[in-house]
């Protein structure tokens, strides 16, 4: 094995490095993976930007990613599900696995969650990584290094379906077609949902929710909530959605999202904005809309990989750009220029 480990380390904001780091040794109940792809997330980019989201802040060197699939290198002493050479794709969190939600099945609310690129904790843009094999899921054959990639950001879109409560034949709104408003899209449909409806601001995202499978899209640029509003019940042949995805967080989506789903449906925070957002709170209490939030994703690997290995979901159509680990620095630019949905570095 060679001595290399180059990592992309982010020691603040702007300044992002590209350095060699020891290779690190798996524990009995981990396994070590030759990293093959990672995919870069609006968060990579916003701790290279900002420094910090919320209450996480980088104060010492952290080594950056988290969406990742490789190849196992080493197997720990009590591993037995993995061997060398298994293509697999990494869960990023680690729970407790001991406190009251890890043991009720919602470790993804786990207060000890050591998350990769979470400061204080080192992600995955390097050539060799450590991980509990239990966190590791094994890739079928008919999947891609990309697919294991990306099955991360498809988690939190299973997450937010699941929460959403989408069910076969309902009509949902999907407000913001980033990556993971495409990826709410596409689960929304695999799933069953009737007619989806996706907003956003970008013509060119538009387009691409449209190649995609998206019923009616609308651009919201200029227009009013009430008119907004209208343009979703026309486009859902003069019905309100049962269920709406809100992947923005900005405040008027939210709002959109309140007025417009259907009494006793749900709308699923997903979109993290403003930290404080005025809206319509007695429209929600009084049609009975169910806020709800989800918070990254809980047992979502098996489902995502059965439904890209079934072939009920599809990522081809996903628009991609790809860079070497020596070129870290000009994929986050790229990623910036968010004119690709998903931007795939190679360690
Ligand atoms: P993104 O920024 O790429 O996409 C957001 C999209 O929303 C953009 O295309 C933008 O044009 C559009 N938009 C902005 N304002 C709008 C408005 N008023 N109406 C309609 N569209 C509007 O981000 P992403 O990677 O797709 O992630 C989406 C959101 O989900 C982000 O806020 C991110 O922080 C959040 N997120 C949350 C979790 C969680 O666990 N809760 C996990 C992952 C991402
Ligand atoms: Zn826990």
């Amino acid at each position: 094995m060679s001595e290399d480990n180059l990592s992309a380390v982010l020691y603040g904001v702007d300044d992002l490095r590209l350095e060699q780091v020891a290779i690190p040794k798996p524990g009995p109940k981990q396994v070590q993976i030759r990293v093959h792809t990672v995919g870069i997330c609006g968060s990579d980019v916003h701790y290279w930007t900002h420094g910090s989201i919320g209450p996480f802040v980088v104060k010492e060197p952290m080594i950056v990613g988290h969406e990742t699939s490789g190849v196992v290198s080493e197997v720990g002493s009590e591993v037995t599900h993995l061997k060398v050479g298994d293509r697999i794709a990494m869960e990023p969190g680690l729970p407790c696995k001991l406190c009251e939600h890890c043991k009720t099945g919602r470790y993804n609310l786990c207060p000890e969650m050591k998350f990769f690129a979470t400061p204080p904790i080192n992600g995955t843009l390097s050539r060799y990584v450590v991980h509990d094999a239990d966190f590791c899921f094994k890739l079928p054959d008919n999947l891609s290094f990309e697919d294991g990639a990306l099955i991360e950001p498809l988690s939190v879109a299973i997450h937010s379906c699941r929460r959403g409560n989408v069910q076969m034949g309902h009509r949902v709104l999907v407000c913001g077609a980033g990556p993971i408003g495409v990826l709410n899209l596409l689960t929304a449909k695999a799933v069953g949902a009737g007619k989806v409806v996706i907003t956003d601001l970008d013509e060119g995202r538009l387009a691409l929710a449209k190649k995609l499978g998206a019923d009616a899209t609308i651009n919201v640029k200029g227009k009013s909530i009430e008119t907004v509003r209208a343009e979703i019940i026309t486009a859902l042949e003069y019905q309100q959605p049962q269920v709406c995805i809100e992947c923005t967080g900005a405040q008027p989506s939210i709002e959109t999202a309140i007025t417009t789903t259907k009494s006793g449906g749900v709308i699923v925070l997903v979109g993290l904005g403003a930290d404080r957002v005025d809206i319509p709170i007695i429209e929600s209490a009084t049609r009975e809309v169910d806020m709800r939030g989800i918070f990254r994703y809980v047992n979502c690997y098996p489902t995502a990989i059965e439904l890209l290995s079934s072939g009920k979901l599809d990522l081809s159509g996903l628009t991609r750009a790809h860079y070497k680990l020596e070129e870290t620095l000009e994929a986050f630019k790229r990623t910036q220029k968010a004119d690709v949905i998903k931007v795939f570095i190679q360690c």
